[in-house]
């Protein structure tokens, strides 16, 4: 990686509207991602009106409330009215960078933070800052990583993982894609604890990772939007084992269970200079100018690590962690290969077992599997198509966060996950799997 040169935009040109409004992936005809999402959901609302009752694995929000002292900070700021800098006020720049610090064990500086509405708008600032790069992008992964990387003008090459690897692009395999590669900028997609995924590199595989990315100059996007939600609070930043190369977003959607606030941060290495930060400041000038006033005050709280905000991390995770376990052992249990969450709340079950049988009843693509389920057993989940995996891998996206998390919060949580299960809040969920492979055991 040159960290010195100038940033060069080779112009463009456009052959087709098609090469700007594809939604797939470089050499995909026509991904499905977004109408997979959308077709669930629309199908869920269908049967509701219908009097049918629907188990809602298929949506991935925070069941928690916002952190207490954050939504009162916020209702104490509701008349601010003011524009702030583009940046970020620098008070939460400030405190958004000690958190890091502390958290994580980063070098999280201020003057080198952005916030913005949502880190998902600066995932999409980013590459489209960034000069003509590939951006890597395994599959599985967030479904929107692809169409912005597209609607960035970027190429998206697909990494394809296996549940083998647990769904990771492992160091071999990011090697062997340089070499093949050749030279130019590459930016490869991390996201860990994952989303479809809740996995995590282990650390040693991390560093080897981290090698490879540094040998040959990618540069990496960590996306740890769930770092924090690291169900043993363990989670380790990809720029503690490549600072210089890895640009880091977060915000307050999922730890501060805050996603309708749209309040995102990044942090961008200092080596990487200051062209990159000054193409970011401008796009953000001529978008979203700023945060809203009120929110970037309460974010001001929801940063500041006090006894009470670790608490309130602390039992989401205990929380999140015995569900996991449980939803992971009963659908293991079930011949349906899981991998037990590392963070977050999201399951990536592989149902390649039944393949036969699925196929007997006529379905033999994820997108088939996830449309049966909710028809016959009133279940939603998401394929695994929708998030960049062969429409033939029969998997698909369980976020089990079917519960009310504030009520759940008021509970001390038992280690063992049966009786953790036990309570009236997680009846929907454990409903919800039972009423799961029961179907399997039907088919
Ligand atoms: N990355 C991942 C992996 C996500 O799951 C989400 C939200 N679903 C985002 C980024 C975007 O989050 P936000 O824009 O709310 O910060």
């Amino acid at each position: 990686m040159t960290t010195s040169a100038p940033l060069s935009d080779a112009p463009r040109p456009v052959t087709s509207a098609a090469d700007w409004l594809g939604w797939g992936y470089a050499g995909d005809q026509n991904a499905t991602a977004a109408s997979d999402t959308l077709l669930i959901n629309e199908q869920s609302r269908l049967l509701e009106t219908q009097g049918r009752r629907i188990i809602k694995f298929g949506f991935g929000q925070s069941p928690f409330p916002v952190f207490a002292s954050a939504v009162e900070t916020l209702a104490e700021h509701a008349a601010d009215k003011a524009y702030l800098p583009v940046q970020g006020m620098a008070a939460l720049r400030e405190q958004v960078a000690a958190f890091h610090r502390h958290m994580d064990g980063t070098d999280w500086r201020a003057e080198r933070v952005l916030i913005a509405p949502g880190s998902k708008l600066l995932l999409f600032a980013l590459m489209k800052a960034l000069p003509r790069a590939e951006v890597l992008i395994p599959a599985p992964a967030w479904v929107s990583y692809a169409p912005q990387a597209r609607l960035a003008g970027q190429s998206a090459v697909r990494l394809e993982t296996s549940f083998e690897s647990r769904w990771l692009v492992t160091p071999e395999q990011l090697d062997r894609h340089c070499r093949e590669h050749g030279p130019g900028l590459s930016l490869l997609i991390l996201n860990a604890p994952g989303n479809p995924t809740g996995l995590s590199y282990e650390p040693e595989m991390q560093r080897q990772l981290a090698a490879v990315a540094k040998r040959h100059g990618v540069l990496v996007l960590s996306d740890e939007i769930y770092g924090p939600l690291d169900h043993r609070g363990a989670h380790r930043p990809f720029a503690r084992d490549y600072p210089e190369g890895t640009l880091t977003t977060s915000g307050l959607s999922k730890w501060c269970g805050a996603g309708g606030w749209r309040l995102g941060v990044l942090n961008l290495p200092e080596t990487l200079g200051d062209e990159l930060l000054t193409r970011l400041l401008g796009i953000a000038s001529e978008t979203w100018s700023s945060v809203s006033s009120p929110v970037q005050a309460a974010a001001i709280t929801a940063y500041s690590v006090t006894p009470a905000l670790e608490a309130y991390l602390d039992a989401q995770r205990r929380w999140l962690r015995v569900i996991g376990q449980w939803c992971a052992q009963r659908l293991e249990a079930a011949g349906v290969r899981t991998h037990a969450p590392d963070g977050g709340f999201y399951l990536f079950p592989d149902f390649s077992a039944y393949r036969e049988v699925l196929r007997v009843r006529g379905i033999t693509t994820s997108a088939e599997l996830t449309a049966t389920l909710l028809e016959e057993a009133g279940i939603a989940l998401l394929p695994g198509s929708a998030f960049g995996c062969e429409p033939t891998q029969l998997t698909a996206r369980l976020a089990y966060v079917d519960f009310d998390g504030k009520s759940l919060l008021a509970r001390e949580c038992p280690d063992d996950p049966e009786s953790a299960m036990a309570v009236p809040e997680l009846a929907t969920v454990r409903h919800g799997i039972e009423a799961l492979t029961a179907w399997l055991g039907a088919v």
